[in-house]
């Protein structure tokens, strides 16, 4: 275990059952379709990856970059930092995110991609931590639901760092407080 952690929440063997479970619900949801993948970076890139080589429909791949965080806190203001690549427009679209918190990102992302007339339009997030929800939204595929507590690893960060942990952990309370 990295030594800023002070537990490891979800195991690398935790994570690859999880990922691959929802890799096969999605294949069977849209077989014989071809999908996009529409992943946040970056937190998202690590799972999206590894979800995509468990979907066994055709998919592609496009990013959107949002900022609504400095730090551990939201800001609650959105802004696209990047776009996607290609339209949307009649296309079957599944959001994958790393984590969906107070739901302000997620809320943000499906009101500005549904703009975009795409055929369906879904949400897949590697974590869910309901207890601190602002704006409800719809979150088809979900891989574990975590309680409130800050989170790094398997993409996530804290000010850029930790993305690379095979696993999910919670950092110690001193390496968020800076001592
Ligand atoms: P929301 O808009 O749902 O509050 O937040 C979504 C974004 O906040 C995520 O994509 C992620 O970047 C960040 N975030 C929320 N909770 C955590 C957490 O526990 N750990 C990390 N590293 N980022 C988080």
């Amino acid at each position: 275990m990295h030594k800023d952690l002070q537990e490891i929440l979800i195991s690398k063997e935790e994570l690859a059952a999880g990922v691959k479970s929802l890799g096969e619900r999605i294949s069977a949801d849209y077989a014989g379709r071809c999908l996009t993948l529409v992943g946040v970076l970056k937190g998202s890139v690590f799972f999206m990856t590894d979800l995509a080589r468990h979907i066994t429909t055709d998919v592609r791949l496009d990013f959107m970059m949002l900022s609504s965080y400095s730090g551990m806190h939201s800001t609650g203001v959105v802004r696209i930092l990047l776009d996607l690549k290609e339209s949307i427009e009649g296309s079957d679209v599944l959001i994958v995110e790393d984590i969906v918190d107070s739901g302000l990102t997620m809320k943000y992302m499906l009101q500005n991609l549904g703009t975009r007339l795409p055929k369906s339009l879904e949400v897949c997030t590697l974590l869910d931590k309901p207890s601190r929800r602002r704006a409800q939204v719809p979150i088809k595929y979900s891989g574990f639901t975590i309680e409130d507590k800050f989170v790094v690893g398997y993409g996530l960060d804290y000010n850029g760092i930790y993305r690379n942990l095979p696993y999910v952990g919670v950092l110690r309370k001193e390496v968020t407080e800076g001592k």
